[in-house]
Protein backbone atom coordinates (compact mmCIF):
# COMPACT_ATOMS: atom_id res chain seq x y z
CA UNK A 1 0.00 0.00 0.00
CA UNK A 2 1.39 3.16 -0.68
CA UNK A 3 -0.61 6.84 -0.29
CA UNK A 4 -0.17 10.22 -1.18
CA UNK A 5 -0.96 11.72 1.80
CA UNK A 6 -1.12 10.17 5.32
CA UNK A 7 -2.64 12.43 8.17
CA UNK A 8 -1.37 11.46 11.77
CA UNK A 9 -3.02 12.48 14.67
CA UNK A 10 -3.42 12.09 18.72
CA UNK A 11 -7.35 11.53 18.93
CA UNK A 12 -9.54 9.92 16.66
CA UNK A 13 -11.78 13.09 16.01
CA UNK A 14 -8.92 15.14 15.39
CA UNK A 15 -8.82 14.32 11.93
CA UNK A 16 -11.91 15.63 11.75
CA UNK A 17 -11.52 18.72 13.07
CA UNK A 18 -8.22 20.12 11.37
CA UNK A 19 -8.00 18.70 7.76
CA UNK A 20 -10.95 16.65 6.45
CA UNK A 21 -11.86 19.33 4.24
CA UNK A 22 -8.30 18.78 2.80
CA UNK A 23 -8.55 14.96 2.58
CA UNK A 24 -11.68 15.27 1.38
CA UNK A 25 -10.75 17.52 -1.53
CA UNK A 26 -7.57 15.42 -2.42
CA UNK A 27 -9.77 11.99 -2.55
CA UNK A 28 -12.25 14.10 -5.48
CA UNK A 29 -8.64 14.71 -6.94
CA UNK A 30 -7.74 11.05 -7.16
CA UNK A 31 -5.12 11.16 -4.26
CA UNK A 32 -5.27 8.35 -2.10
CA UNK A 33 -4.92 9.21 1.40
CA UNK A 34 -5.02 7.23 4.83
CA UNK A 35 -5.17 8.46 8.49
CA UNK A 36 -3.51 6.90 11.84
CA UNK A 37 -4.96 7.97 15.16
CA UNK A 38 -2.20 7.41 17.45
CA UNK A 39 -4.62 6.65 20.26
CA UNK A 40 -8.35 4.85 21.07
CA UNK A 41 -9.52 8.06 23.36
CA UNK A 42 -9.83 6.30 26.36
CA UNK A 43 -9.46 9.06 28.28
CA UNK A 44 -11.93 11.31 27.40
CA UNK A 45 -14.19 12.96 29.50
CA UNK A 46 -17.16 11.90 27.17
CA UNK A 47 -18.15 8.71 25.37
CA UNK A 48 -15.66 5.89 25.61
CA UNK A 49 -13.42 3.99 23.51
CA UNK A 50 -15.73 1.81 21.76
CA UNK A 51 -18.14 4.41 20.72
CA UNK A 52 -15.31 6.25 19.24
CA UNK A 53 -14.18 3.91 17.36
CA UNK A 54 -17.80 3.48 15.35
CA UNK A 55 -17.33 6.71 15.43
CA UNK A 56 -14.54 6.82 13.51
CA UNK A 57 -14.92 4.21 11.16
CA UNK A 58 -18.48 6.70 9.90
CA UNK A 59 -16.27 9.57 9.40
CA UNK A 60 -13.68 7.88 7.79
CA UNK A 61 -16.59 6.67 4.86
CA UNK A 62 -16.83 10.55 4.77
CA UNK A 63 -13.63 11.30 4.24
CA UNK A 64 -13.15 8.92 1.57
CA UNK A 65 -9.38 7.44 2.91
CA UNK A 66 -8.15 4.37 1.83
CA UNK A 67 -7.35 3.37 5.49
CA UNK A 68 -7.73 4.70 8.55
CA UNK A 69 -5.69 2.82 11.35
CA UNK A 70 -5.34 3.08 15.67
CA UNK A 71 -1.83 2.56 16.90
CA UNK A 72 -3.21 2.65 20.51
CA UNK A 73 -1.06 4.34 22.20
CA UNK A 74 -1.93 5.97 25.46
CA UNK A 75 -4.24 8.36 25.57
CA UNK A 76 -3.46 11.72 27.23
CA UNK A 77 -0.02 10.09 27.60
CA UNK A 78 1.52 10.64 24.37
CA UNK A 79 5.69 10.71 25.10
CA UNK A 80 8.39 10.95 21.80
CA UNK A 81 10.70 8.58 22.65
CA UNK A 82 12.84 6.28 19.96
CA UNK A 83 10.40 3.57 21.28
CA UNK A 84 7.33 5.84 19.95
CA UNK A 85 9.46 6.86 17.04
CA UNK A 86 9.68 3.60 15.61
CA UNK A 87 6.24 2.13 15.99
CA UNK A 88 5.57 4.98 14.10
CA UNK A 89 7.96 4.99 11.96
CA UNK A 90 6.87 1.40 11.00
CA UNK A 91 3.25 2.81 10.29
CA UNK A 92 4.65 5.47 8.37
CA UNK A 93 7.08 2.87 5.91
CA UNK A 94 4.06 0.77 5.11
CA UNK A 95 1.92 3.41 3.65
CA UNK A 96 4.57 5.07 2.20
CA UNK A 97 3.26 8.30 2.41
CA UNK A 98 4.91 11.28 -0.20
CA UNK A 99 3.04 14.18 2.61
CA UNK A 100 2.97 13.69 6.14
CA UNK A 101 -0.34 15.66 7.49
CA UNK A 102 0.71 16.40 11.51
CA UNK A 103 -0.62 18.40 13.99
CA UNK A 104 -0.18 21.97 15.37
CA UNK A 105 3.44 22.39 17.15
CA UNK A 106 2.20 24.39 19.69
CA UNK A 107 -1.35 22.79 21.53
CA UNK A 108 -3.71 23.09 24.60
CA UNK A 109 -3.38 19.27 24.74
CA UNK A 110 -0.42 17.85 25.17
CA UNK A 111 -0.90 14.91 23.04
CA UNK A 112 -1.70 17.14 19.99
CA UNK A 113 2.12 19.23 20.81
CA UNK A 114 3.78 16.10 21.51
CA UNK A 115 2.40 14.16 18.49
CA UNK A 116 3.51 17.20 15.91
CA UNK A 117 7.09 16.33 16.93
CA UNK A 118 7.03 12.37 17.63
CA UNK A 119 5.20 12.70 13.88
CA UNK A 120 7.94 15.17 12.46
CA UNK A 121 10.78 13.00 14.13
CA UNK A 122 9.32 9.72 13.02
CA UNK A 123 9.14 10.52 9.22
CA UNK A 124 12.77 11.49 9.76
CA UNK A 125 13.76 8.29 11.84
CA UNK A 126 11.47 6.00 8.83
CA UNK A 127 14.41 6.88 6.17
CA UNK A 128 17.19 5.69 8.32
CA UNK A 129 17.68 2.10 7.31
CA UNK A 130 19.13 0.81 10.38
CA UNK A 131 16.10 1.88 12.20
CA UNK A 132 14.03 -1.17 12.30
CA UNK A 133 15.82 -3.09 9.37
CA UNK A 134 13.50 -5.61 8.87
CA UNK A 135 11.39 -3.34 7.10
CA UNK A 136 12.69 -1.34 3.86
CA UNK A 137 13.22 2.81 4.70
CA UNK A 138 10.76 5.45 3.39
CA UNK A 139 10.85 9.01 4.42
CA UNK A 140 7.95 10.93 3.30
CA UNK A 141 8.99 14.36 0.92
CA UNK A 142 7.15 16.37 3.23
CA UNK A 143 5.62 17.32 6.14
CA UNK A 144 2.81 19.96 6.59
CA UNK A 145 0.88 21.06 10.25
CA UNK A 146 -2.57 22.10 10.24
CA UNK A 147 -3.17 25.02 12.53
CA UNK A 148 -6.45 25.09 12.84
CA UNK A 149 -8.16 26.74 15.63
CA UNK A 150 -4.43 27.95 16.58
CA UNK A 151 -4.82 31.12 18.57
CA UNK A 152 -0.45 31.46 18.87
CA UNK A 153 0.59 33.68 15.90
CA UNK A 154 1.99 31.65 13.24
CA UNK A 155 1.02 32.44 10.05
CA UNK A 156 -0.43 30.25 7.70
CA UNK A 157 1.93 28.59 5.04
CA UNK A 158 -0.69 27.73 2.90
CA UNK A 159 -4.53 27.88 3.20
CA UNK A 160 -6.61 24.75 0.98
CA UNK A 161 -9.69 26.20 -0.41
CA UNK A 162 -12.43 23.58 1.61
CA UNK A 163 -15.52 25.72 0.15
CA UNK A 164 -16.95 22.75 -1.87
CA UNK A 165 -15.88 20.05 0.76
CA UNK A 166 -16.88 21.75 4.18
CA UNK A 167 -20.27 20.35 4.30
CA UNK A 168 -19.00 17.37 4.01
CA UNK A 169 -15.96 17.77 6.00
CA UNK A 170 -19.02 19.21 9.10
CA UNK A 171 -20.90 15.70 8.33
CA UNK A 172 -17.37 14.12 8.96
CA UNK A 173 -17.63 15.86 12.43
CA UNK A 174 -20.87 15.12 13.19
CA UNK A 175 -20.13 11.30 13.20
CA UNK A 176 -18.62 12.01 16.89
CA UNK A 177 -22.06 12.70 18.49
CA UNK A 178 -20.56 11.04 21.69
CA UNK A 179 -18.14 13.79 21.83
CA UNK A 180 -19.58 17.03 20.03
CA UNK A 181 -23.49 17.13 20.26
CA UNK A 182 -24.57 19.71 22.51
CA UNK A 183 -21.01 21.23 22.69
CA UNK A 184 -19.80 24.58 22.33
CA UNK A 185 -16.10 23.82 22.81
CA UNK A 186 -13.73 20.74 21.43
CA UNK A 187 -9.81 20.01 21.37
CA UNK A 188 -8.37 23.34 20.27
CA UNK A 189 -11.81 25.17 19.32
CA UNK A 190 -12.24 27.84 21.93
CA UNK A 191 -15.75 28.63 22.89
CA UNK A 192 -17.57 31.79 22.14
CA UNK A 193 -21.35 30.25 23.55
CA UNK A 194 -22.40 29.38 19.73
CA UNK A 195 -22.97 25.58 19.12
CA UNK A 196 -19.74 24.13 18.06
CA UNK A 197 -20.60 23.37 14.50
CA UNK A 198 -21.21 27.24 13.74
CA UNK A 199 -17.80 27.90 15.86
CA UNK A 200 -16.20 25.95 13.06
CA UNK A 201 -18.42 26.88 10.59
CA UNK A 202 -16.68 30.55 11.34
CA UNK A 203 -13.00 29.50 11.81
CA UNK A 204 -13.23 27.76 8.69
CA UNK A 205 -14.73 30.97 7.21
CA UNK A 206 -12.19 33.40 8.62
CA UNK A 207 -9.12 31.00 7.06
CA UNK A 208 -11.12 31.00 4.01
CA UNK A 209 -10.85 34.68 3.92
CA UNK A 210 -7.50 34.90 4.26
CA UNK A 211 -7.34 33.14 0.30
CA UNK A 212 -10.30 35.21 -0.88
CA UNK A 213 -12.92 32.03 -0.55
CA UNK A 214 -15.48 30.95 1.40
CA UNK A 215 -14.19 28.14 3.86
CA UNK A 216 -10.35 27.28 4.46
CA UNK A 217 -8.53 24.55 6.03
CA UNK A 218 -4.78 26.27 7.33
CA UNK A 219 -1.20 24.28 6.99
CA UNK A 220 2.14 25.69 8.61
CA UNK A 221 5.26 24.59 7.07
CA UNK A 222 9.28 25.08 8.06
CA UNK A 223 10.35 25.37 5.07
CA UNK A 224 9.53 27.66 1.78
CA UNK A 225 6.94 27.16 -0.59
CA UNK A 226 8.63 27.35 -4.04
CA UNK A 227 7.08 29.50 -6.67
CA UNK A 228 8.20 29.61 -10.32
CA UNK A 229 5.46 31.51 -12.31
CA UNK A 230 5.25 34.55 -10.22
CA UNK A 231 2.90 36.18 -12.81
CA UNK A 232 0.28 32.94 -12.10
CA UNK A 233 0.10 33.79 -8.48
CA UNK A 234 -3.39 33.74 -6.50
CA UNK A 235 -5.07 35.58 -3.70
CA UNK A 236 -5.27 39.64 -4.42
CA UNK A 237 -3.71 41.68 -2.16
CA UNK A 238 -6.93 44.10 -2.23
ZN1 LIG B 1 -7.18 15.83 20.08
Amino acid sequence: MSVDILAIAAHRDDVELTCAGTLIKAAALGRKTAIVDLTAGEMGSKGDARSRATEAEKAAAIMKVSARENLGLPDAGIVNTPETREIVARVIRRFKPRVVIAPARQGRHPDHRVTAELVRDACFIAGLAKVAPDVPKHRPLKVVHCISFRQDFEKPTFVVDISAEFEQKLEAIRCFESQFGGATQAGEVYPNGEPLYDAIRHYSAHYGSMIRTKYGEPFFTTETMRVDDVAALEVSTF
